[in-house]
């Protein structure tokens, strides 16, 4: 969109293709874990958009006449923003565009540390009512290795936050992110995680390293061994099996996934379970995207 300004590069879940993406923050004021390239430029370290930018960009959005349903607050953690601003943020939204349907915003655990449900259930009420949360992984030793900076237990007082506010939460986990040695306890315990918190929707990806691996291999002292196809397929095993979900809507199709799998836990528990064991035992019988299908 013409009318708002962009610190580039910008991301956004594959669910906000069609939102207005607006960048109330530049970067991650975090921006630490070892896995993560989003912000490393220059140009991205973080800072806050001054709420007259972002009321400026509003109106412009306004005069372009382009209808919009739905809002992405950017960048990597804008729920690091106080509830103080927060509120102004909405405010200024539902002055503008009155009719919105839904705004949501990448969430890290430790931004609601400080913040009360009543605060975030008063931010629902105006339509912040969506977060994404990268968990990344349910087990603290895999998640002290990439420096999330994060734990089960911190992890799972954000996400029961949410939810007592009566927002949604919509959790990542990254498949291969403990390598062969730790995969067993990453699946597992990530399931624990999403069996405690009970999400309304659960995404799964595998882990990659665009620009290497060096830094990620020294966060675990040199002992990373990335898993084959084979590996996924057996974490994905463990993990799918450990859940005990009531009504989540699973997700594990991004691009960077070999095998595409999409259901409501725990109804489709068993079909999931049965198209993995499948991929496992028999590799010919199920569609696997081929190698060159896997580019994120
Ligand atoms: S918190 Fe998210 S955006 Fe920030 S460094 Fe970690 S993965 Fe990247």
């Amino acid at each position: 969109m013409m009318q708002v300004h962009y610190v580039e590069p910008v991301f956004r879940p594959p669910s906000e293709a069609y939102s207005l993406i607006l960048q109330v923050t530049n970067g991650c004021s975090w921006n630490n874990c070892t896995f993560c390239e989003m912000y490393t430029q220059p140009q991205k370290k973080f800072r806050f958009k001054p709420l007259k930018e972002i009321e400026q960009e509003l109106a412009a959005v306004v005069a372009s006449g382009e209808p919009v349903r739905r809002v992405f607050l950017a960048d990597g953690d804008a729920m690091t923003l106080s509830s103080r601003r927060l509120k102004l943020i909405m405010k200024a939204i539902n002055r503008y565009l009155p009719g919105i349907q839904r705004v949501s915003s990448y969430c890290l655990p430790r931004n609601l540390k400080n913040k009360t449900v009543e605060e975030l259930a008063e931010l629902n009420e105006m339509g912040l009512s969506l977060f994404y949360v990268g968990c990344e992984s349910g087990d603290d030793l895999v998640l002290d290795r990439v420096s999330k900076g994060e734990n089960f237990e911190t992890s799972l007082s954000a996400l029961k936050k949410i939810k007592a506010a009566c927002a949604r939460s919509s959790v990542m986990i990254l498949n291969g992110m403990g390598g062969k040695k730790y995969s067993e306890q990453h699946a597992v315990n990530s399931a624990r995680l999403m069996n405690a918190a009970q999400p309304e929707y659960l995404a799964t990806l595998v882990v990659s390293f665009p620009t290497g691996m060096e830094r990620y291999q020294q966060g675990f002292k040199g002992e990373f061994e990335p898993l084959d196809q084979a590996g996924l397929f057996q974490e994905m095993y463990w993990l799918l099996d450990t859940l005990e979900l009531e009504k989540t809507i699973f997700r594990s199709d991004h691009a960077s996934n070999y095998l595409v799998l999409k259901g409501v836990l725990g109804k489709d528990k068993p079909r999931l379970l049965a198209t993995v064991k499948a991929a496992l035992e028999q590799p010919g019988s199920v569609r696997l995207r081929q190698e060159w299908m896997r580019g994120l």
